[in-house]
């Protein structure tokens, strides 16, 4: 996410972090270098202008000239700075209306009718809601048949009428259908066009008017650019929408929209998609993508993912085997399964501060686990639960079963062996020990 912004970023503080002293004409550069970079991200020349004006004002006021650490007072105003420019606070969807109606809006392609499931997918599973999806594209079927296969996926209802032409007639009967059928959020589908144009502001428009929703969100294509935020603009001016749904933030963006969109049409970025999935959305916090921006990780967010993925009963049963001293193989493929499950590696090492300029070029895949999955499975459950008993001939054929090197199996039991003595000292009341150890 946003990788080039990040180094790009990261070397114009790094000049001021590096200098002795400062002077105000090394903050002018560094400013011109910070500016620079929001610009090769996309990011709109006027914004990219106030924002490095601001900061330098800030700067000034805040005698970054005679403060100890420099560097990191400049690092912090730049990280307010963005966190204002995206936003502020983080903003929530409103939820109130009785069912709460929400309208999805945006160009063909943008990921719309993706959102549709993943919101509808996040408010079932999140804030135990029953929601109806209602598909209101009425020029392409295909569109249609795309929200059934989502909605199947996801098991959430979805509402269509296949030979109706009218999208205001269609949205208005997925709504009663809803009240009728004790559904309390309805989230609306529409059609979108390969570019704005005039008659699908027109028939959007109209569909707000009838339907009144609670919530209008403008979804966009996160890579594309400045032409996103023009989107943005055409769509505000028609809709004077809530909210704003970045997608594709997995990809290989820049960054520019989601930088400029909010100050360009005042209004919030809710959450963000990062992939194809169901399950790849994010609601959106300005100062956490500010810290990410900055090669500040986001621990807040990874402690979030891990608690949601935590299962509490596999943790305690993981225990009781460390204090019996039977914590195998099985069980260390378990902890590797709930890892899988918060989400890509990368993306997971891109939230530990520092993380990402150090694994910088690395091609880190998510098959990464893929080998030690094979050896254990190549294993017996036997050797699985003593690893002990693995000698040279049982590591050949395990070697041989799973498609790896002797090296490798041997590696795996040695990081086995560490990660064994690592959970027994914490579990002996060793934890504060540790994290002495670790400099905590
Ligand atoms: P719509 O025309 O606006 O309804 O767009 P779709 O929901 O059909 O999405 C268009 C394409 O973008 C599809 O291939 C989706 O799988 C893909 N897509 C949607 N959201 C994301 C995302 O957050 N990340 C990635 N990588 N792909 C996405």
């Amino acid at each position: 996410m946003f990788d080039n912004l990040s180094e790009k970023l990261d070397k114009a503080l790094h000049v001021l972090k590096g200098h002795g002293q400062i002077t105000e004409i090394n903050v002018a550069e560094t400013l011109k270098e910070v500016r620079r970079a929001l610009l090769d991200a996309d990011v709109n020349f006027k914004i990219a202008k106030e924002f490095t004006n601001k900061v330098k004002e800030k700067a000034m006021g805040q005698d970054v000239l005679t403060s100890l650490q420099p560097g990191q007072l400049m690092v912090k105003l730049v990280k307010d700075e963005l966190t204002e420019l995206m936003g502020g606070d983080a903003e929530g969807i409103n939820l109130s209306g009785a069912p709460s109606i929400i309208l999805m809006s945006g160009l063909q392609g943008s990921g719309k009718t993706t959102f549709s499931g993943k919101l509808a997918n996040y408010l079932k599973t999140k804030k135990t809601k029953k929601p109806l999806l209602v598909a209101c594209d009425v020029y392409r079927p295909a569109a249609i048949d795309q929200l059934h296969v989502v909605g199947e996926q996801i098991g959430v209802e979805v509402f269509s009428d296949r030979g109706n032409n009218d999208p205001v007639a269609i949205s208005k009967a997925g709504i009663a259908h809803a009240k009728a059928n004790g559904f309390n959020v309805v989230i609306i589908d529409t059609a979108g066009r390969l570019a704005v144009d005039e008659q699908m502001m027109k028939e959007i428009a109209n569909i707000h008017k009838a339907i009144q929703p609670q919530e209008t969100l403008f979804v966009v294509d996160s890579m594309t650019g400045q032409d996103a935020v023009n989107t943005a603009k055409s769509f505000n001016d028609i809709l004077n929408f809530d909210g704003v749904i970045l997608t594709k933030l997995d990809g290989d963006t820049r960054g520019g929209a989601a930088i400029s969109i909010k100050s360009v049409v005042n209004k919030p970025i809710k959450f963000i998609g990062t992939g194809e999935k169901m399950d790849a959305i994010d609601v959106f916090y300005p100062s956490r993508m500010a810290e990410r921006i900055l090669g500040m990780g986001d621990v807040v967010s990874l402690v979030e993912r891990a608690q949601e993925q935590f299962d509490e009963e596999e943790a305690r049963k993981i225990q009781k085997k460390i204090a019996k001293n039977k914590f195998g193989f099985d069980d260390f493929l378990s902890q590797i399964q709930q890892i899988k499950k918060m989400g890509s590696l990368k993306d997971l090492m891109g939230m530990i501060p520092g993380a990402g300029k150090a694994l910088k070029g690395l091609d880190i895949d998510d098959d990464a686990f893929k080998h030690i999955e094979a050896i254990i499975h190549s294993m017996t459950p036997d050797e699985r639960s003593t690893p002990a008993k693995l000698n040279a001939s049982r590591k050949k054929r395990i070697a041989k079963g799973s498609g790896t090197s002797i090296q490798e199996i041997n590696q795996l039991l040695k990081q086995f062996d560490q990660m064994s003595k690592m959970m027994k000292m914490m579990q002996g009341g060793g934890g504060k020990k540790m994290m002495q150890m670790m400099g905590a």
